[in-house]
């Protein structure tokens, strides 16, 4: 039996134990990006899943979904939008602090970079616990934008992240058990 495409992208994420702390398994998509076949076969599928949905914008979340953002907002010819860790951008933003194990982290945006009813589709490489991809959807209503989902790489689905996302259309290429 052929190896189907998703099986290969499967195979060149890296796990990594114990990384960064005891207990957590790192999802290293490093090797995956070093394959240009599995690259864009990656970005095409992610950009597909959003391809009728008249999408206006996508907001790439620091750092490794600007890595797949940028590409896929080029395939569906709309703009990028960066969420940021704090303290990083220059310009007016929207803030939302959200809850981790461990205290607290924020994440900010432009103001200018979504506006008011835009048609705007969240992209990151992975959903774990879900708590940075609902800060993202907030960023999104605090500017006014239209969440029209979110897209992953891969979804940690032990770690049940789409429960803090109930009414958001979750799209994930590969989800671990
Ligand atoms: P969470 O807020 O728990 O859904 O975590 C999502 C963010 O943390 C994403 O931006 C991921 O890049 C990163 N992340 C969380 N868990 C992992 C993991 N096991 N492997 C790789 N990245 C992870």
């Amino acid at each position: 039996m052929s190896i189907s495409f998703l099986e290969k992208a499967s195979a060149a994420i890296r796990d990594v134990p114990d990384f960064p702390e005891p207990g957590i398994v790192f999802k290293d998509i490093t090797p995956l990006l070093l394959r240009p076949d599995l690259l864009e076969g990656v970005i095409e599928r992610m950009a597909e899943e959003f391809r009728d949905c008249n999408v206006e914008k996508i907001l790439a979340i620091d750092s490794r979904g600007f890595i797949l953002g940028a590409p896929v907002a080029l395939r569906l010819g709309v703009g990028l939008a960066l969420a940021r860790k704090g303290g990083k951008l220059p310009w007016k933003r929207h803030r939302v602090e959200y809850a981790l194990e461990y205290g607290t982290d924020v994440i900010e945006v432009h103001a200018d970079s979504i506006s008011a009813g835009e048609r705007v589709v969240v992209v990151d490489d992975v959903l774990a616990t879900g708590g940075t991809a609902q800060a993202a959807g907030r960023l999104v209503a605090q500017a006014g934008g239209k969440l029209v989902g979110m897209g992953f790489l891969l979804e940690l689905q032990f770690l049940s992240g789409r429960q803090k996302l109930p009414d958001v259309d979750v799209r994930a290429l590969l989800s671990y058990s």
